[in-house]
């Protein structure tokens, strides 16, 4: 059971003391508070978790400092929906708001490699208005003696690029909870330039030690890959992770499964779950096309591949892409022959936009 208190009750009003003390005293049931900061104001949830079937919601209800309560069902407690749940979707980072109805646009280099296709990269996003992007410093990669990322090493001029042109969240994977403090501790040195959504790539979806000391954190929001081998609840699940340590600003992104079956594309496009994850959760939904697809192969009909896998992903209303682009393919160190180059990337983020507005006018159909 979840109780929903007033919007920016004191924690030490007497409201708040009294509600708490009550609802501590339940045998049985646990209490786990969590705090949502809004752009407005602040929430707090109380889950009462255990033996809660004979509660009575009116009673709770009733409680000096609870505005509504909410049956939850077992399955993804904090991040998942529930009946009677008007709770909000979505979070404000560093400036930029993602929810279930908008969408951003994540394009940027798989792997960070010199300074200047970094320049080059983030110029371009500059260029056409984008505030995010991606850039991997630490890569988990398959082989032991292939490129690893230049790790720590990087983060200052990607850090400084970035916001020289306006960038304010970088997607960067980690794959080691000390990851964050050098992460923390550079963006601390420079003055905070730019913003970093942590992400979780798919061979760590159940990293749970990884997941437990992200979620513990705060300060930066969770872009949480689905595993590639597991189920949609298992992964569904990974995520609820990070929640249920205190760290609820988790997007989820479909990226592919691997299977025989999906080739020539690197992995089976999973696109068609974008609103099952809506329907399920809370969390806004991110796609990756270019580790599902994995070439920059154009249709005969002139349109990359990824594109259109992007398009079935935003059609059906996605609300972030996260795309491979480089400018020299040919030289990048990870993932090249799936990267859009620069060229492509004023038609991609049209494209994109003009998908977008269309699952608007689709929506429209429905809601009469
Ligand atoms: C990536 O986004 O660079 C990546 C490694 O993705 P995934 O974890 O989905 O393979
Ligand atoms: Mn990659």
């Amino acid at each position: 059971m979840l109780a929903i208190l007033h919007p920016d009750t004191p924690l030490d009003s007497d409201a708040y003391r009294h509600t708490l003390q009550f609802l501590e005293n339940l045998p049985g049931v646990s209490v786990r508070v969590h705090e949502i900061q809004g752009a407005q104001q602040k929430l707090t949830e109380v889950y009462l978790l255990g033996d809660t079937k004979s509660l009575d919601k009116d009673e709770i209800a009733a409680l000096p400092a609870v505005e509504r309560v909410i049956r939850i069902s077992d399955d993804y407690r904090i991040l998942g929906r529930h009946r009677d749940d008007r709770r909000q979707t979505g979070f404000t980072y560093n400036g930029v708001h993602f929810d279930q109805d908008n969408l951003n646009v994540f394009a940027g280099l798989c792997a960070v490699d010199t300074p200047e296709h970094v320049e080059i990269m983030m110029r371009a996003l500059a260029e056409h208005h984008q505030p995010c992007t991606r850039m991997g410093a630490y890569k988990p990669r398959t082989n032991p003696y292939s490129f690893q990322g230049h790790g720590k090493g990087c983060l200052p001029y990607v850090f400084e690029i970035a916001g020289k042109h306006g960038i304010r969240v970088i997607a960067m994977e980690i794959t080691h909870e000390s990851h964050i403090e050098e992460i923390d501790e550079c963006l601390e040195k420079l003055g905070r330039p730019t913003g970093v959504m942590l992400q979780v790539g798919t061979r760590n979806t159940q990293n749970f030690e990884l997941l437990k000391a992200i979620g513990r954190q705060k300060d930066y929001p969770v872009l949480l890959k689905r595993g590639f081998g597991i189920t949609l609840n298992e992964s569904l699940n990974a995520a609820e992770y990070l929640a249920s340590e205190g760290n609820a600003n988790v997007i989820f992104c479909l990226r592919g499964m691997k299977t025989e079956a999906g080739q020539p594309h690197r992995n089976m496009v999973d696109f068609a779950h974008v609103p099952t994850v809506k329907r399920l959760t809370r969390m806004p939904v991110c796609i990756d096309p270019s580790h599902s697809v994995g070439t920059r192969e154009r249709a005969p009909d002139g349109i990359p591949e990824v594109m259109h896998a992007t398009a079935q992903g935003v059609i059906a209303g996605a609300n972030m892409v996260l795309v491979d682009f480089h400018p020299k393919p040919e030289k990048a160190l990870v993932d090249g022959p799936q990267a859009l180059v620069m060229d492509e990337l004023p038609a991609y983020l049209e494209d994109v936009a003009q998908c977008h507005e269309l699952w608007k006018k689709r929506r429209t159909l429905y809601q009469a």
